[in-house]
């Protein structure tokens, strides 16, 4: 019997990851979304490798923190225990997107953060998006998506997830977060929007400089944080 108490988070997911196909965000079966239910320890994640067009509700696996499943007949997403390290480390957490969208992918193609340009990139990031370090052959080997969970954390030491809700893993494409499977999946959508931009930016004028950190910080912080006065109270 499926716990009825998780039953809108598994509405919430199965929304998140049917957005992340139809947004052309995610193609065929990449990209995964999950959530966590904080009272219960208990995560909702995709199941791995069924069609975003045939995936219901009650495909979705549902585990706890240590990657044991707790209902469902699928195998889980394999990026699971990615998520479950994210979940892990940064407590205040509610969803986790993974995608290969194509500008975030590039940038982390390429082994570069994503500098803010502009202050579309401000509104929803306080400062560039950043990078991890490359994986070393012992991490790719064994455990290699818990040590891509561990390699983002590891990048965070000195970043707040709240107030920089993605980053790219090299070589390989983004993860986002936010409060809830919802945000993550619309942060997911900013992120490429200024990851294109950055490149377009890039791309007219190699030498443009990012923005200050004065301009960065008063687009960011009028939406974010505890002075915030943007849009309706
Ligand atoms: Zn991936």
């Amino acid at each position: 019997m499926p716990t009825p108490t998780l039953a809108p988070l598994r509405a919430e997911v199965l929304r998140a990851n049917l957005h992340l196909s139809r947004s052309g965000l995610a193609l065929y079966t990449f990209g995964n979304a999950s959530a966590i239910d904080r009272a219960s320890g208990l995560v909702v994640i995709k199941p791995s490798g069924v069609p975003y067009e045939e995936m219901r509700e009650e495909d979705l696996v549902v585990t706890d923190l240590d990657g044991r499943i707790v209902e469902g007949e699928l195998r889980p997403s394999s990026d699971l225990p990615t998520h479950l390290v994210l979940y892990n480390a940064f407590q205040s957490i509610g969803g986790v997107v993974h995608t290969h969208s194509h500008y975030a992918t590039v940038w982390a193609q390429a082994g570069r953060e994503i500098p803010c340009m502009g202050t579309t990139h401000a509104d929803y990031f306080r400062g560039p998006v950043p990078i991890t370090d490359i994986l070393e052959e012992g991490e790719i080997a064994s455990e290699y998506e818990a040590n891509t969970g561990h390699a983002i954390v590891r990048r965070f030491r000195d970043l707040d997830p709240d107030e920089m809700p993605a980053t790219l893993v090299v070589g390989h494409a983004s993860f986002c977060w936010g409060p809830t499977v919802s945000d993550a999946v619309h942060t997911a959508a900013l992120l490429e929007t200024v990851a294109h931009m950055a490149y377009d930016t890039a791309s007219i004028n190699p030498s443009a400089a990012p923005i200050s950190n004065h301009l960065l910080d008063k687009h960011f912080l009028r939406k974010h944080g505890a002075s915030a006065y943007y849009g309706q109270r």
